[in-house]
């Protein structure tokens, strides 16, 4: 028997109860101020000491990486624990449904990881932590401490792609899920918006949770205009009892 699959893709909304603002989304804070934008283009940030000194400094006072996860983030963990094949493919950065206890191997990171920095030159991966202490420490722009390289948080900065390998992955998982839930994405931003219509595609239940109207709404099977903190715990524990009472 085919196993059902839930295929939820969280966008920033799913994570502003836990105090993380929008940063990236069409409307995000990055997009309305270029000075901030070019912190997070990659070649300003490559090319420039003074940028990476700043967005060091901003890294360091965004506080992000001492969000907790909220209602919404555990809500999606306890399906999975309750035995409902879940996958989570995010637009966000901040590792809170993996915090929340989403198994790691079952959360698809479109845009990475801000938990986690890389070196540009010799790819070591090492723990945001590591180098904000360094940065606490006195060093302005901490290098890599293998070869030297340049330090970047994991994440798909503007003027990077994103891993083709990742985005395969979801692709997959939107074509195999029997329902695709988009909470907190404004779907305007691709790849990740297209994904809702290729879920809706390939026949699955599509459900959208966002606070906004979004450019699927139409093709939505269920539109839930409520707040997600309690939205998305509701919706999702109807979704387990369904499981459990009949075979999908
Ligand atoms: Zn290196």
């Amino acid at each position: 028997m085919n196993r059902p699959l839930v295929a939820i893709l969280s966008g920033a909304g799913i994570s502003t109860d836990s105090g993380i603002p929008d940063y990236r989304g069409p409307d995000g804070l990055w997009r309305k101020d270029p000075e901030a934008e070019k912190l997070v283009t990659y070649e300003y940030y490559m090319s420039d000491p003074q940028i990476r000194r700043r967005a060091w400094l901003m890294r360091r006072e965004s506080g992000a990486l001492r969000a907790e996860p909220n209602a919404a983030h555990r809500a999606v963990a306890e399906l999975e624990r309750s035995g409902v094949p879940v996958r989570v493919i995010t637009q966000n950065v901040d590792g809170l449904h993996q915090l929340a206890g989403m198994p790691a191997r079952k959360v698809l990171e479109l845009h990475g990881t801000a938990r986690t920095v890389e070196c540009t030159r010799c790819h070591a991966r090492t723990p945001m932590d590591d180098a904000l202490s360094r940065v606490d420490a006195g060093e302005d722009d901490p290098a890599c401490l293998t070869c030297g390289g340049i330090l970047k948080p994991a994440t798909v900065m503007f003027g990077e792609h994103l891993d083709p390998v990742v985005l395969g992955e979801a692709a997959a998982i939107t074509k195999a899920c029997q329902v695709f839930i988009a909470v907190g994405s404004s779907l305007q931003v691709q790849p990740a918006a297209g994904l809702a219509g290729v879920a809706a595609d390939h026949g699955a239940r599509l459900i959208i949770v966002n606070a906004e109207p979004t450019p699927y709404d139409e093709i939505a099977d269920e539109v839930v205009r409520e707040p997600i903190g309690t939205a998305l715990p509701e919706l999702l524990g109807q979704l387990s009892k369904t499981h459990l009472q009949a075979p999908w």
